[in-house]
């Protein structure tokens, strides 16, 4: 049955955009089962995850991979990855897209099947030390922090054309604000949305999602109200930086799809957020589990009769050195059908870069088929009972990260000044030992001339005249 759609709300051409809720009703659980359909690309079943790009692709994954090895469906693409020090000249906008393709699917080479989301910010990203103002916002890009006019975003929305646009929140690096920053927080988000609506309009034709800042919703109700009453005919969705928002919602809100950027640290925070009504949300945790050598094997709901299974395990570990079982037991993806244990952890000590590929591949189907399970689940309505039995079958976090993961970029971690540690080890040595031989050479300990008469007193090489 179809309940409510998103294009009755974003009265957008064509039923450009849909999302058709079906009718599951689970007392004390919000989850829900949607399609979100937009025109031209698969439709997705939610809830769904989304996966974060690093400067436009999945790290570890070349298109081609993506495409043949991965049921990836959504990608999330941020703008501060292509903006380095001018806007206006950033190579992005200048790309030849025919047919009023979209410029940033056609930078990123983003295949047809995947849908794109646009925003602002990485997801996990960087707290700028600038604050945002009424007309800026505060970004970090791959050569340093700077601002961006609330209007350049929104050019680039107008330009990018990508498939969901998300509206700018005015987000707060402090962990603790005053009220007054909360309000202003609010209003700004308001203004910006507002603003956002007067220069797109419809002109792009594509939906976009409205931003909600993560503040308790009752500091947001004259906000949230406006989204209800005066921009529903404008909006498609909406885009949350914390599940705890969406619990808040006011029902009339509650029929359109809701994204969360979030970065929870184990699939059990993604059970969280599902459960609370979240229908998309990204896992950054999936990327950075493979670059560090971490394999997941957690299946929904899991066996509570084996309690406190590890989600994951160690490639790095030597335990895995003559291991030539499959990476996970009963997975079928490319990875395990083709190589093992053994070899993962052999590439991995060799800095083989083809490990955090095989280890995405792998790790990503592990996290498909949870989504897909919790689906069954929610269809089923025993998903607050297979909650409950993943919790107790499995550990509550994943494993420590041990290993070594690929170089960090200035862009991927906050530098925190002077007598900082190095955070990528030395990937060339100066070959030590050899300088080390030198210098005993030329000090004239291991000489020719020097010792020869040495050499041949203690029986080695004798003396030729
Ligand atoms: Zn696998």
């Amino acid at each position: 049955m179809e309940s409510v759609t998103g294009a009755s709300l974003a009265q957008l051409p064509d039923e450009m955009f849909k999302f058709i809720l079906q009718p599951v009703s689970m007392p004390d659980c919000a989850g829900r089962l949607g399609q979100l359909i937009l025109r031209g690309r698969p439709a997705i079943s939610t809830p769904n995850y989304v996966v974060p790009t690093s400067r436009g692709v999945i790290p570890h994954l070349s298109q081609d991979n993506l495409q043949k090895h991965t049921n990836i469906s959504t990608v999330y693409v941020p703008l501060e990855d292509f903006i380095e020090k001018s806007h206006a000249k950033a190579p992005l906008y200048n790309t030849p897209a025919p047919n009023g393709e979209s410029p940033l699917r056609q930078y990123i080479g983003l295949p047809d099947r995947h849908l794109s989301i646009f925003g602002l910010r990485r997801v996990p990203n960087i707290p700028c030390p600038a604050h945002n103002t009424d007309s800026s916002v505060a970004i970090s890009t791959s050569v340093g922090f700077r601002s961006l006019e609330v209007e350049q975003y929104h050019e680039a929305v107008r330009k990018l054309k990508a498939d969901i646009s998300t509206s700018l929140p005015d987000l707060i690096n402090t962990k603790v604000a005053s009220a007054k920053r909360i309000e202003k927080s609010a209003d700004r988000t308001r203004a910006w949305l507002r603003d956002f609506v007067e220069d797109i309009g419809e002109e792009t034709g594509l939906p976009f999602f409205a931003s909600i800042p993560p503040h308790e919703t009752e500091l947001l109700s004259l906000y949230l109200s406006d989204l209800k009453d005066e921009y529903n005919s404008h909006i498609s969705g909406l885009c949350v930086y914390s599940p705890s928002t969406v619990s808040g919602l006011p029902g009339a809100l509650r029929d359109i799809p809701t994204i969360c950027l979030t970065d929870p640290s184990s699939p059990q925070a993604v059970l969280a957020a599902i459960h609370a009504g979240v229908d998309l949300l990204t896992v950054p945790f999936v990327t950075k589990s493979s670059e560090h050598g971490i394999a997941f094997s957690f299946t929904f709901p899991g066996w509570p009769q084996t309690p406190n299974q590890p989600l994951g395990f160690d490639l790095w570990s030597t335990s895995h050195a003559t291991d030539l079982s499959t990476l996970s037991t009963n997975c079928t993806c490319y990875t395990c059908t083709r190589h093992h244990r053994a070899y993962v952890h052999h590439l991995l000590q060799a800095n083989e870069m083809l490990a955090w590929t095989l280890l995405q591949i792998h790790n990503f189907s592990v996290i498909d088929a949870f989504f897909s399970a919790v689906r069954q689940s929610i269809k089923g309505r025993t998903f607050e009972d297979d909650m409950r039995t993943f919790s107790r079958a499995y550990e509550s976090e994943l494993p420590a990260l041990t290993g070594q993961g690929p170089r960090v970029r200035g862009y991927q971690m906050k530098s925190i000044g002077r007598g900082e540690p190095k955070k990528n080890a030395k990937a060339y040595g100066k070959l030590d030992e050899q300088v080390q031989k030198l210098s005993e050479a030329e000090s004239g300990v291991a000489s020719p001339e020097g010792d020869a008469d040495y050499i041949e007193a203690h029986g080695g090489a004798k003396k030729v005249e």
